[in-house]
């Protein structure tokens, strides 16, 4: 996977090495930084079309794979905070409804699909996970990186459930304190 690209280097005009797939290189004569740019103006006057075509593609890949990311990752962490506060709802619920059995009630209805959503959404996220391949140059499914994307959402998800708990008893312990 070494395929090397000779350029000028546009400062002083030495030639400069540059590895397929990376968006700088270091003149050694110089020490001036060739950009992104200056090798697609150079690629294309040295006739390296294809070359510069995969440049291209893959960086269009990996913007989108980004973006895409970004997105499904904001959507995940929103849907589990808003199961997190339903949750923690709950149990406030729950604690102060003592003798008021419809509190309580509505307490366990939010404890238990605050608890029923969580499990779902980190494995909906984690089945959709991908990861970028650096070699192919493009977005790629992989099993064992999904699961540890869903071992590390069960844990987040356990932490978040936990410090809930905490504010929970705490926030019932100030509405009552006498308890
Ligand atoms: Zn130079």
């Amino acid at each position: 996977m070494n395929d090397m690209i000779e350029i000028q280097c546009p400062n002083c005009g030495g030639t400069v090495r540059r590895q397929t797939g990376e968006y700088f290189a270091v003149c050694p004569y110089c020490n001036s930084e060739v950009g992104f740019d200056e090798l697609k103006e150079e690629a294309a006057v040295t006739g390296m079309r294809s070359r510069l075509e995969a440049l291209d593609r893959r960086f269009k890949n990996e913007q989108e794979f980004k973006h895409k990311n970004a997105k499904r990752k904001k959507a995940m962490w929103i849907f589990l905070l808003i199961m997190t506060g339903m949750y923690m709802l709950g149990m406030i619920f729950a604690g102060i409804g003592e003798e008021d059995s419809a509190l309580v009630g509505i307490g366990a209805v939010l404890i238990i699909s605050g608890l029923f959503g969580i499990l779902p959404c980190t494995i909906v996220y984690a089945g959709s996970y991908t990861v970028f391949n650096d070699v192919k140059g493009a977005e790629e499914s992989n099993g064992a990186a999904k699961f540890r994307e869903w071992l590390r959402l069960v844990g987040i998800s356990l932490l978040l459930l936990a410090l809930a708990t905490i504010a929970a008893v705490i926030i019932c312990f100030m509405l009552d304190p006498q308890k």
